[in-house]
């Protein structure tokens, strides 16, 4: 499942190349044949993201709500666009790129009340300029919930995946098993800076990146697959080289150092 610098990247990407352009729009497959006919020859006005989610704005007629899921798959290219590969579900052409989708958990056209209830429902997202990190705490120091679990929680905070959550985690030596209400403000801020970090560098890099770039002697862009990372995935804790644990957490593996976090 993507994290959401993933969700932002492609955002971006489609903003740039086609916000503006008055759009082909189609379904291949013909599953959103009905929708596509509606936004067909309209303006892409914007594309937003806030967590795993985005949404685009065609002048006029409303917004399309992707949610990629585990299998949804977007083909950004030039024009003209090769004809469509497997199950294309939208297709979207602008003056000078176009895009195909293939296998999105979610793809429906929704009006503005919708795509407000959508927003309101998700928790505050790191990347968004208007995120208010005061209504996470608010959740957070009142939870009795692992805050290995609030991190996924996408009503909670919106964006951070498994990856994120290990590797935030570790860094600041937080056990994933302490309860929301366990930890202190100054230790919730520290976390919330973090994750926006590292959730930009992400954007930017289109790769999950956490590693200290100057620990390898490279720059971040030359860090191989490898040197990344900071725990996920590893046999061993990169500080105390004790054996790194595993286990299920909000029903997904969280690697953690049973040592080096508390
Ligand atoms: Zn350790």
């Amino acid at each position: 499942m993507p994290e959401g610098h993933t969700i932002h990247r492609i955002a971006r990407d489609h903003q740039r190349h086609l916000a503006g352009d008055e759009v082909e729009v189609s379904s291949p497959q013909g599953r959103f044949a009905e929708e596509a006919s509606k936004l067909d020859g309209r303006e892409l006005k914007g594309v937003e993201a806030k967590g795993k989610h985005l949404l685009y704005h065609f002048t006029g007629a409303g917004y399309v709500h992707i949610h990629l899921g585990l299998y949804g798959k977007f083909r950004l290219s030039k024009q003209p666009l090769k004809p469509p590969r497997g199950q294309v579900r939208l297709r979207v052409i602008g003056s000078r790129y176009g895009f195909d989708l293939n296998g999105p958990n979610r793809c429906e056209l929704m009006g503005n009340d919708a795509r407000k209830a959508l927003l309101d429902r998700l928790g505050e997202d790191p990347l968004r300029r208007d995120a208010d990190p005061d209504r996470v705490w608010d959740r957070v120091s009142k939870s009795r919930s692992a805050i290995g679990g609030l991190l996924l929680n996408q009503s909670v905070i919106s964006g951070v995946g498994n990856i994120y959550r290990a590797e935030a985690l570790f860094a600041l030596g937080i056990s994933p098993f302490r309860l929301g209400k366990e930890l202190s403000r100054g230790e919730f801020d520290e976390l919330w800076a973090l994750l926006s970090e590292w959730l930009r560098v992400g954007v930017k890099y289109n790769r999950i990146i956490t590693a200290d770039a100057k620990e390898h002697g490279k720059s971040l862009s030359r860090l191989n697959k490898n040197e990344r990372l900071l725990i996920y995935k590893k046999p061993h804790c990169p500080t105390c080289a004790s054996e790194v644990s595993v286990t299920e957490l909000a029903a997904r593996k969280i690697y953690y150092c049973g040592q080096c976090q508390t």
